[in-house]
């Protein structure tokens, strides 16, 4: 089939910063990498900040160390766009350049242009009109992958085909430039998973990116930077930073949202979108989703077509399993967050998980599926309800109550 495909970018990702950045954390999961490896994307090694060794979860009651079960490296981490602000990186090691720039090398053509709106059909055979401030293109199909940092969001929303966007969260990020020895020294390759249970957050983690590390908060609400201040200045952060660390005056930070909910009907004839703007995985592995949609979106317009009783058929009865399984996500978030505040669970979760037992084994395999997002929730919960484990975790916790109980009593 011979495709004419034009991919229009609003944006400089060449940029440092946020102008040219788009506002993730930047670990691209080891399921990614092989899918990108599949369809002929190699990840070069000058785009890849750090290779990844396994995640730390650091509690109240103790950490606990992760690392892949072939003990490999198979994940990796980025910059969206050309490092932080104020940074002074000369190269380009911007992981969305390098997209683009492998979509150039498969035959798209890409144009640096802000789209200012779309213009539907009002006839099936007619095309869709695509309009930049300076240039309209004429399309047989187009497909929407703005993601939720945009006001062109609600432009869709008004364009009135039945399309309702994502429900979304203010989240927070920050890069701390901390210096690469210290970052490997400290982190040690490993990406630190904050499970302390503190009123608000939702999520918290430290990905470690060569002399930088990315901070990345969700809370359960709206974020603001004055949270991520508050967080840099808790007695478990000063432990991770250096000493007399403060926030210096230049940083870069940024206050991207994430869904919460999946987007109602997201096509229409010969209109699509996909990623964010239509439905990911809840809080995971975003980029991944996006090739997900992405992939579903082309292959219904290659095998059935681009109205949108074909998108229905295909595209959106497929994507609809990750909506689906974003049921068991938000169980699988609410049930750590319970956790994460019971001391006394925590600290049996941390015994199993470190001892020699069998239960460790599942303890140990749900914790990794769940900071990697190798399988789907729905799996990872039916693991967690593993008969066995939760008679050895009830075991386990109300031994840690006697072992406390009895401990007090001495002192
Ligand atoms: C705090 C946080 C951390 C995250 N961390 C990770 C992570 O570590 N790993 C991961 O896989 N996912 C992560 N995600 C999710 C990930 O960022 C998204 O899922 C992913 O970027 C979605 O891709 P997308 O293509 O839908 O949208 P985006 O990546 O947002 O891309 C949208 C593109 O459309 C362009 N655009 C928008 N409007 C216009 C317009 N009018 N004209 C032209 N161009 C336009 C933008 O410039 C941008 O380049 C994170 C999200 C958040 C909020």
């Amino acid at each position: 089939m011979n495709l004419d495909l034009s991919i229009l970018e609003g944006k400089y990702v060449v940029r440092s910063g946020p102008p040219g950045c788009n506002f993730c954390a930047g670990v691209l999961s080891e399921t990614l990498i092989k899918k990108m490896e599949r369809i002929g994307i190699i990840l070069p090694q000058e785009i890849a900040q750090s290779s990844v060794e396994g995640y730390c979860m650091l509690t109240k009651k103790g950490e606990l160390w992760l690392t892949h079960p072939l003990h490999a490296r198979k994940i990796a981490t980025v910059f969206r766009g050309n490092g932080p602000l104020f940074s002074n990186i000369t190269k380009n090691i911007s992981f969305d350049d390098f997209l683009l720039r492998e979509a150039l090398k498969m035959g798209a053509r890409v144009y640096y242009k802000k789209v200012s709106s779309i213009e539907l059909p009002s006839k099936p055979e007619e095309k869709v009109l695509v309009k930049t401030e300076d240039e309209t293109f004429e399309a047989d199909l187009v497909v929407g992958a703005f993601g939720l940092n945009t006001d062109f969001l609600e432009k869709v929303k008004r364009m009135e085909f039945g399309y309702k966007p994502p429900k979304v969260l203010k989240t927070c990020q920050t890069e701390l430039k901390i210096g690469s020895e210290f970052v490997k020294e400290k982190f040690k390759d490993f990406i630190f998973i904050l499970n302390i249970g503190i009123k608000g957050f939702r999520f918290s983690a430290i990905i470690p990116k060569g002399e930088y590390i990315t901070i990345t908060l969700v809370g359960n609400d709206d974020l603001t930077f004055s949270k991520m201040e508050k967080f840099l200045k808790e007695d478990f952060m000063k432990k991770l930073l250096p000493d007399g660390f403060s926030l210096p005056h230049q940083h870069c930070h940024c206050l991207p949202r994430i869904a919460v909910t999946s987007a109602k009907k997201p096509f229409t004839d010969r209109f699509v979108i996909i990623g964010d703007a239509s439905c990911s995985r809840y809080y995971k592995n975003g980029i991944e989703s996006a090739l997900i949609t992405a992939s579903l979106a082309a292959e219904t317009a290659i095998n059935l077509g681009i109205s949108e009783k074909d998108f229905r058929k295909g595209y959106w009865r497929k994507a609809r399993k990750i909506i689906i399984d974003n049921f068991f996500g938000r169980l699988l978030f609410s049930l750590n967050d319970f956790i994460a505040r019971a001391d006394f669970i925590v600290e049996s979760h941390i015994r199993i998980a470190r001892s020699n037992s069998f239960p460790f084994k599942i303890l140990r395999n749900i914790l990794w599926n769940m900071f990697t997002g190798n399988i789907d929730y729905w799996r990872i919960f039916l693991k967690s309800v593993n008969p066995f484990l939760l008679i050895y975790m009830a075991f386990s916790g109300i031994r840690t109550i006697l072992d406390n109980f009895f401990k007090k009593k001495k002192e």
